[in-house]
């Protein structure tokens, strides 16, 4: 049985096989959307959305589920120096990557918009979160699918289904054996070559694989690539030598927060701190798209 929805602003896809393959389907849907519907920054009903509009003004009493995932944000802005930030909406608004055309801002609106980020500025308290400065805004583009995977596949093991892949948009979680009585074989995108053309292939049973990479979503202006993984400390896309990063793990929270972490540190920094996630392996992948794995 397979699903497809859009969700998130991205494609998710639900395999499961087995007894009750289907209500299992329908079940990890259903909580991919319940958890889009926390999560959204668009959505005017959602946690986020409430928070984003009056945290400036007094603390914003928050549904547990959301403020837990918000501490582990801010633990992992720590641990990386900030270099994973979901205080960056601010940025991202400036930079706008999903318009017709979009183009370079000016260093004023960059300078402006940085003023307002930074997680420092974020309080959270009592299950109440507040911003220290107005304009101040959250995004959690950067976790929530990896989130709302790891969601899906406990609800899937729930409904009594041993053997699933869900993928949202490239967060890939692998439950099981594949149907052909093996690990799942997930291919990773080779950055410079058509889509379905891998670099290398994984293996992956009741775990999951997380990419984040420049080649995507990313437009070009005189010359120069742009893409929508931000380095907080310039304001501008993160340049740290790579153009892909997957991480493999257990929790796919955890390995979608460290793939864009990763993307922005690079291999080496993030080295120093991969222990304080709860991920296994790194594969990195350079601008000569040679690839290492950690
Ligand atoms: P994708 O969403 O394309 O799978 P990522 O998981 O790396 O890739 O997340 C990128 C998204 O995360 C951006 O679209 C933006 O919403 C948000 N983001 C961008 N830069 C950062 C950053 N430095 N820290 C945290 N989130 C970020
Ligand atoms: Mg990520």
């Amino acid at each position: 049985m397979s699903r497809t929805v859009m969700v998130m602003d991205t494609v998710a896809t639900i395999e499961c096989y087995g007894d009750n393959a289907k209500e299992a389907c329908d079940k990890a849907i259903s909580e991919i959307q319940r958890i889009e519907l926390l999560f959204s920054p668009w959505i005017e009903t959602s946690e986020i959305y409430k928070i984003n509009k009056t945290a400036h003004l007094s603390p914003v009493k928050t549904d547990p589920e959301v403020f837990k995932v918000l501490e582990r944000c801010i633990e992992v802005s720590e641990i990386t120096g900030g270099a994973f930030d979901i205080t960056l909406k601010p940025l991202k608004d400036v930079w706008n990557m999903k318009s017709e055309s979009p183009k370079v801002p000016s260093k004023e609106e960059i300078d402006e918009a940085l003023s307002i980020c930074g997680y420092e500025n974020l309080v959270l308290k009592d299950g109440c979160v507040s911003f220290k400065k107005e304009g101040m805004a959250l995004d959690l583009g950067g976790a929530v699918k990896g989130y709302a995977a790891d969601r899906a596949a406990e609800v899937i093991k729930k409904a009594g289904v041993k053997n699933a892949l869900i993928d949202i948009g490239g967060n890939v979680y692998a439950l099981g054996e594949s149907p052909k009585k093996r690990e799942w074989k997930i291919g990773l995108q080779h950055p410079a070559k058509d889509r379905g053309e891998y670099f290398e292939t994984i293996e992956l049973s009741d775990k999951t694989c997380v990419t984040s990479g420049s080649y995507e979503r990313y437009f070009e202006q005189d010359g120069k690539v742009y893409h929508h993984i931000m380095d907080p400390k310039t304001g501008y896309s993160a340049d740290s030598g790579l153009v892909s990063v997957s991480v493999v793990g257990k929790s796919s929270f955890e390995a979608d927060m460290a793939s864009t972490a990763a993307f922005v540190m690079g291999q080496e920094k993030f080295l120093e701190v991969k222990d304080d996630f709860d991920i296994e392996t790194f594969i990195a992948v350079d601008k000569t798209n040679n690839w290492k794995r950690y």
